[in-house]
């Protein structure tokens, strides 16, 4: 569903500027669909479940917004939850919560056991993971030290089995070169192939979003500005790396995972392990995984690229606020349609703070 409503009517077709430091891999620059439909993205999404971390949310707080801290927000995540799995609600009921419009359900396999149940679920269709979808998987590491507390890449995967049938026209959605797409079509027929999204946590780099012209039909201006911070580039290259270093454990030999090179003219001339064949190849091949935030975030008063204050009311403009993943002070670590929906929850109670019946009079 995600990938067939890519480039069509039922989303807004947005593109991210051309820009030399990023997303070079792409005929028209990094594409950004919006859901046109009720539900607006939460309608086109891939439904994965993350909230992101603690940190998160306390660092929103310190950031000068009260009332957005962890042990805030906690509560209004487990409001709208459903949360399916018994026996996580039985030993973790102090994070989850049931009876919300939200189905979650949490898949846990043991470390152990878990390349033989991802191999299971995509090649047969079985196993544990089996009554998910691909894109259900996802993993979070810190590349820099195995005891850190928090994560600066995620992994994310579409698996394709071999002979896909529609697989030129998925790949097409991409509207990667033709010389990228060829290599994996060609792959494609003699080869299941697991396609991983790097997926970086935290960016440095900040873009921005501007009016095109008076007139509304005429598509924003999207400076993605990816990579523009070079710390960006050495965690997704550690991340890359992270990964590679899986594929020679035995799990992996088992299963005969084998890497593919795409061949990239310009990256090709450099010596394939070194950290510039992977900034190339970063810069060619980097994307969005759609979760951009922030073009209108809360925060203090003295913080003049604050538009809102922290109860999300426009400064400035009597009776308006805004509510949706645009106000985050900083994007979360994971995708943001969870923490985006909290934030619907918690303004609730905002308006409903505020307008709350005036207790009745019981004496003269
Ligand atoms: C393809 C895709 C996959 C995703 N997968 C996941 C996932 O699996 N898990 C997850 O947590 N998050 C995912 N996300 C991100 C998540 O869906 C969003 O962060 C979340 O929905 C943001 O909600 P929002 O209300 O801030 O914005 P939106 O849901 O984007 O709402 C913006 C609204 O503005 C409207 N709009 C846009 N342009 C115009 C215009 N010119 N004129 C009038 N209206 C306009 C849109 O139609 C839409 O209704 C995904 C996003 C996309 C695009």
């Amino acid at each position: 569903m995600l990938m067939h409503m890519m480039n069509t009517s039922h989303v807004w077709n947005y593109y991210a500027e051309k820009s030399p430091l990023a997303s070079k891999g792409y005929k028209k620059g990094s594409y950004w669909p919006r859901g046109k439909m009720l539900g607006g993205c939460s309608s086109n999404n891939a439904m994965i479940y993350v909230r992101g971390n603690s940190r998160d949310y306390d660092r929103w707080e310190e950031l000068g917004n009260p009332t957005w801290s962890w042990k805030d927000v906690l509560p209004y995540f487990k409001k709208s939850e459903d949360n399916g799995a018994y026996h996580i609600q039985e030993e973790k009921g102090a994070f989850h919560g049931v009876g919300g419009p939200l189905k979650s359900r949490p898949i846990t396999v043991k470390v152990d056991e878990l390349m033989d149940s991802i191999y299971s679920y995509f090649r047969y269709g079985m196993g544990p993971i089996g009554s998910i979808g691909s894109t259900d998987l996802v993993g979070f590491v810190n590349t820099q030290s195995q005891a850190a507390r928090f994560p600066d890449i995620q992994y994310h995967h579409f698996v394709y089995k071999a002979k896909t049938p529609d697989f030129a026209t998925i790949l097409g959605k991409f509207e990667m070169e033709d010389y990228i797409n060829a290599q994996l079509i060609e792959l494609n027929k003699k080869a299941e192939i697991l396609i991983v999204f790097v997926t970086l946590l935290n960016p440095k780099s900040n873009g921005n979003i501007k009016l095109r012209s008076a007139n509304p039909y005429d598509p924003p201006v999207i400076n993605a500005n990816y990579l523009e911070d070079h710390r960006d580039v050495a965690t997704l290259i550690r991340g890359i790396r992270y990964f590679r270093r899986m594929l020679t454990t035995q799990n992996f030999k088992d299963h005969e995972m084998e890497e593919f090179k795409i061949g990239i003219p310009e990256c090709d001339k450099l010596d394939f392990e070194s950290d510039s064949y992977w900034e190339c190849y970063v810069r060619y091949m980097s994307t969005t995984i759609y979760h951009p935030v922030g073009t209108a975030k809360m925060g203090p008063a003295e913080d003049p690229s604050a538009v809102l204050d922290s109860t999300l009311k426009l400064r400035g403009v009597d009776g308006l606020r805004v509510v949706d993943a645009s106000i985050m002070p900083n994007i979360v670590s994971g995708n943001t349609n969870a923490p985006t929906i909290m934030i619907g929850e918690k303004a609730s109670d905002f308006i409903k703070e505020q307008y709350k019946p005036i207790p009745k009079k019981t004496e003269l």
